[in-house]
This record gives structure tokens, C-alpha cells and sequence, in this order.
């Protein structure tokens, strides 16, 4: 029975049990049995797909267990819950999720290849975020199913979960309620066991930004790269920057006064500048029009190019550029909702280099020499980010009086897989710039307020990120970052129309895809070209492939993974892409 077959059923017997429903129970919306009826179809896919690969690729793999032990498994069939089983039934009992190669799973997702597996219980840290996290999943779901509820934000926190929705506009759950929602909350999660999970498929750095931010409740912008100095004069930067900027007169402005004089009615020209930053023109944006405290906190990410001018000694390949971009974002908030924006800011930089297989440390930098603003001020702050690194449980230092002069910050330095740190993201506070820009809020209490501004990036420059990236991997790039996918090699002339026809469904499938139909090379030899330029995979094509309709796969290591029809090694491609593994040659 599908699970929401099973909340179905339930709904009967829990409306009867639940106090919370009198009367008026609202009839569900008809978006959510369309998302119910959509998840269902795509764990049908999920299933189908995992059932052929156990089919495709019946292999044994060894799973190394905590304490050295090892044990056999099969692939894309065994689950960490039957390992747990096999160990003692108290694990199985007890276990919340494994981590696999580092990896968070679910105890019923089957292993795909040789492993180190070790089991969360509630008793590790992530432990219990794995189970807060399906905790707000229950409740979420109760509270939608049940109450009719739409949901609005509910993360796991340090200490526990919570989910806030909305009942409609004159209903409110009394405390008296709350043993029967969380009664129907434990029916649910009886019931729902076990839990299905299905990752929703993103690609390419720029795109999973997109998604975090959609996610995350940012809005993506896009500002002007050329201001007046004006601007600049305004935030301080023509001041304590201007040796850094690209500053530029517009044309015809270096005309003699007397010709000028011909045209009075031309305004007089400004000095324009680059933008080496982002936060003024953001400051802009929230200005244009009154804000109220119900708009809060507003977040803008602009991934637009900035301008610095580096000396010509310090540039320096991808990762000293004069023109560059950040995943570069202003969060404005009220300073009661500081604390909560910069514990989601480390938990965004935690999710992000998960992804990317970095691990990192972070330093709290405390007020300068030369600060500017109210001391009192400055120590809350420094407070606030103190307990937000205290709770998010990674690494940290004290990094005393390294601040930027108008607010305390974090600094972020990641390392790569050759443990080497770089200094990438940050989350900065600034006291000055809603000073400088008289930026004001509604409050609550009707009173006009000044925001808070937070800076931050996650990566810091884009091009550096690649840069690190690139050597952490050698050049050999996972698939989901590859800018060599595939490439599709015909055997003889006679196949390159053929190639030509696989490499354009490679094409339209969005993978980077090329065709080497070079005639005065051999096989063997565009083999090893191809290795050298590290595609992830090359489709070779002779002519029994050409009239099967299929394609010989080979991958940048020369593992030899045989012959597969075009459409379904297209179709295998873009899933493991979507799924941004990191070996998708191995897992292929
Ligand atoms: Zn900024």
C-alpha cells in the first residue's frame, strides 16, 4: 500500500481520535493530491529504475563496517537496514540513517558500490539531525493532512524541529491541542515507516544556487555594472576604495568648456565606476520604495560581474581576477532575526560544500582598531555570532580584532581533497551601510527602524571556487561539473553520421557532448586523446553499434562498461548528473 494510501486511512481513524477537529475540517486543495499522486509516480520510476539496475548489475561489493569488520553485499539490491539486521536487532531498532562513503542514506536505500558504512543512532549529532529533520517532515505532513495546514518554514534546529504553517486566518492551535496533533504525528510516523526520500535533481554550480535560493527564500537580482561615483561617495567606497576601482569618464566629456556651453540643457556628466561590489546597489533596491517589518528579512543574491583593480603582479590564473562573480548575497533583517539569519547562512555553507566534498573551518573575526559605530552594538553582535557558531557544532576560532571596520564577521576557509586551506565565503555584519543609505523599516509597533545588513557569500569568487576545484580534482572533473561529458568517437567514416546523430541527442539531453571525427587518426589513438582531455565517458560507434542503435561506453579511466542502447545510456547520464555524484564513472 503507497503511503499516501496509508495517511489516507489513517486520516479516518486519526480525525476520529483527534480532538483538533470539529466541524470543519477544509477539504484538502487539489495541489496537494496532485503532489501526493506526482510523488507517487516518480517513486515508481525510482523503483523501476533501482530494480533494473539489480538486474543490469548483479555484482557482490564489500562493505567495510565501524571496527574493521566486513561484510558482502549486492548491488543495488542490499540495504543498510538489512546489514543492521544481520548485526543485532537493537540497530536495526535503533538506527535513524547510515552514512555511506560519507554520504547521508536511508536505511532502505540499497548500496550501489564498495563501501565504508557506518549507522547514525540518535545518540551522534547527526543522528539526530537526520531524525529532526524527518521529524518536521511528520509534522508537516500531519498538520497539511489533518489540519488542513499550508505549510510555511520548518528546518530542524540544534536542539530539535519545528514547522510553522498556517491554519487560516482565525484559527490557532491552542497548547491544550497539542498532545493530539502530536498524537496523530506518532500514527503518522508509525505508519509512514518506511521513510521515502527522493532527490530532486539539480545541476551545474550556478543551477544548485538557483535551487538553494528558491529553497532558501532569496530573490535573485540583477544591478548595473557601471554607477556614478556618486553612488560610491555614498557608501564610502570612492573614500576607503578608489585605488581598487575601474573608474571611467563617459565620451565626450573631456569636450572643452566652450563647446560644451553650445548644448545648456545637457546635465553635467558624472565619473562613472565598475562595481567591485554589490551591497550598494542592493542598498538601492531596498530603499526605492517603504519597507515594513513584514517584508523581512529580504534576500538578494546577484551573481552579476564585479570589477577590482589587482595590481598586474597579483593576478594570478582563475584565482585572482579583475573581473569576476560572487554567489554574492545581502540579507536585510530586523535585529531580532540576526541570529536566525546567520545560523541558515552556515547552514546553506554547510550544505553547498558537502556537495562540492569540501570540509572547512571558520574564525570569528571581533572589532578592529578604528571601528566605527556604537561599541554596544558591536558587542551584541559579536555575541549573536558567537552562539550561531556555538549551536552550529563545526570548527571554529577566535580571530580577535580582524573585523572589518563597520561590523564582526566570519570568515570561512575551506580545504581541498590535498587538505589545502582557501579562504572563500563570508558572512559579515554591517552597522554603516544602512546609516549611509538611511535605510528604514516599519516596525511592528508602527515606528520606523534601521535594518541590519548581512553580507555573504558562500563561495566568494565563482572563478576561484573553480579554480580549487580544479586542482582538488586533477582536471578530472565529476560529471555533474564537467565541461567534458562526453565525447562520441566514430570507427570509420562511414559511422560518423551515426556519431553525429548520438552526439546531438547527447546535446539535447543538456550534456556537454563533442564528436571527434578525425579521419587521419586511429581508433586507438582518438581513444587516448580523448582520455587525456578527461572526458567522463566516450561513446565509440562502429558499424554493429550503428545498426543496433547503440553505443560502446568506455570511461576516462578505460573501464570498458560495454554496449547500451543510445537512449538509455543518454537517459543514465543526465540521472547521474542530476543526482550530482561524484563517481559517476564507477557507479555508471
Ligand atoms: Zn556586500
Amino acid at each position: 500500500m503507497g503511503l499516501y494510501q496509508r495517511w489516507q486511512r489513517l486520516r479516518l481513524s486519526g480525525l476520529q481520535a483527534c480532538g483538533l477537529h470539529t466541524a470543519a475540517v477544509p477539504t484538502p486543495p487539489h495541489w496537494l493530491a496532485e503532489r501526493l499522486g506526482l510523488f507517487e509516480e516518480l517513486w515508481a520510476a525510482h523503483v523501476k529504475r533501482l530494480a533494473s539496475m539489480a538486474q543490469k548489475e548483479p555484482r557482490t561489493i564489500k562493505i567495510s563496517l565501524p571496527g574493521g569488520q566486513k561484510v558482502d553485499a549486492v548491488a543495488w539490491n542490499t540495504t543498510p537496514y538489512q546489514l543492521a539486521q544481520k548485526i543485532s536487532s537493537t540497530l536495526a531498532d535503533t538506527a535513524v540513517a547510515a552514512q555511506v562513503n560519507g554520504e547521508f542514506y536511508d536505511l532502505e536505500r540499497p548500496l550501489e558500490t564498495d563501501s565504508d558504512l557506518r549507522f547514525l543512532t540518535f545518540d551522534s549529532p547527526e543522528g539526530k539531525a537526520v531524525f529532526w529533520h524527518s521529524s518536521t517532515h511528520v509534522l508537516g505532513a500531519a498538520a497539511e493532512q489533518f489540519l488542513g495546514a499550508v505549510l510555511c518554514r520548518g528546518p530542524s534546529t540544534e536542539r530539535g524541529f519545528y514547522h510553522d504553517f498556517f491554519l487560516g486566518k482565525d484559527r490557532t492551535i491552542q497548547g491544550s491541542e497539542l498532545p493530539a496533533l502530536e498524537r496523530i504525528c506518532q500514527e503518522l510516523a508509525a505508519a509512514a515507516q518506511p521513510f521515502r526520500r527522493l532527490e530532486a535533481s539539480r545541476d551545474q554550480l550556478r543551477r544548485l544556487f538557483k535551487a538553494e535560493y528558491a529553497r532558501r527564500g532569496f530573490s535573485e537580482v540583477k544591478t548595473p555594472t557601471l554607477f556614478s561615483t556618486k553612488l560610491w561617495e555614498q557608501s564610502g567606497h570612492w573614500e576607503h576604495y578608489r585605488e581598487d576601482m575601474f573608474a571611467l569618464q563617459p565620451p565626450g566629456s573631456d569636450r572643452p568648456a566652450s563647446s560644451r556651453s553650445d548644448h545648456p540643457a545637457r546635465p553635467p556628466t558624472d565619473t562613472l565606476a565598475l562595481k567591485p561590489m554589490n551591497c550598494p546597489a542592493h542598498c538601492l533596491m531596498f530603499a526605492h520604495r517603504p519597507r515594513s517589518w513584514r517584508e523581512l528579512p529580504l534576500r538578494l543574491a546577484d551573481f552579476g560581474a564585479l570589477h577590482r583593480a589587482e595590481a598586474s603582479g597579483g593576478l594570478g590564473g582563475l584565482t585572482r581576477l579583475r573581473c569576476f562573480q560572487q554567489d554574492d548575497a545581502h540579507i536585510f533583517c530586523a535585529p531580532d532575526q540576526l541570529e536566525a539569519e546567520i545560523r541558515s547562512c552556515l547552514d546553506f555553507l554547510r550544505s553547498v560544500y558537502a556537495i562540492l566534498g569540501f570540509s572547512f573551518h571558520l574564525a570569528l573575526s571581533t572589532r578592529p582598531s578604528g571601528f566605527l559605530g556604537d561599541p554596544c552594538l558591536w558587542d551584541q553582535a559579536e555575541q549573536v555570532l558567537q552562539r550561531a557558531l556555538e549551536e552550529f557544532g563545526e570548527p571554529w576560532d577566535f580571530n580577535s580584532g580582524h573585523g572589518a571596520f563597520y561590523g564582526p564577521k566570519i570568515d570561512v576557509h575551506l580545504h581541498d581533497a590535498l587538505n589545502r586551506p582557501h579562504q572563500c565565503g563570508t558572512i559579515q555584519l554591517d552597522f554603516q551601510l544602512p546609516l549611509r543609505f538611511d535605510l528604514q523599516f516599519k516596525g511592528q509597533a508602527g515606528a520606523l527602524e534601521r535594518p541590519v545588513l548581512i553580507h555573504r557569500a558562500v563561495l566568494g569568487s565563482v572563478e576561484r571556487l573553480l579554480g580549487v576545484l580544479a586542482e582538488s580534482c586533477g582536471g578530472k572533473w565529476p560529471l555533474w561539473l564537467s565541461p567534458f561529458q562526453v565525447v562520441v568517437i566514430p570507427v570509420r567514416t562511414e559511422q560518423e553520421e551515426y556519431a553525429r546523430e548520438a552526439q546531438q541527442s547527447l546535446q539535447a539531453a543538456g550534456l556537454a557532448s563533442d564528436l571527434d571525427a578525425d579521419s587521419g587518426l586511429t581508433l586507438s589513438r582518438k581513444v587516448r586523446r580523448a582520455q587525456l582531455a578527461h572526458y567522463n565517458f566516450q561513446f565509440v560507434v562502429g558499424q554493429k553499434e550503428q545498426s543496433k542503435r547503440t553505443v560502446n561506453i568506455r570511461t576516462r579511466d578505460n573501464r570498458h562498461l560495454g554496449e547500451w542502447a543510445l537512449t538509455e545510456a543518454v537517459q543514465r547520464l543526465v540521472e547521474l548528473q542530476n543526482a550530482r555524484v561524484p563517481n559517476a564513472e564507477e557507479v555508471f
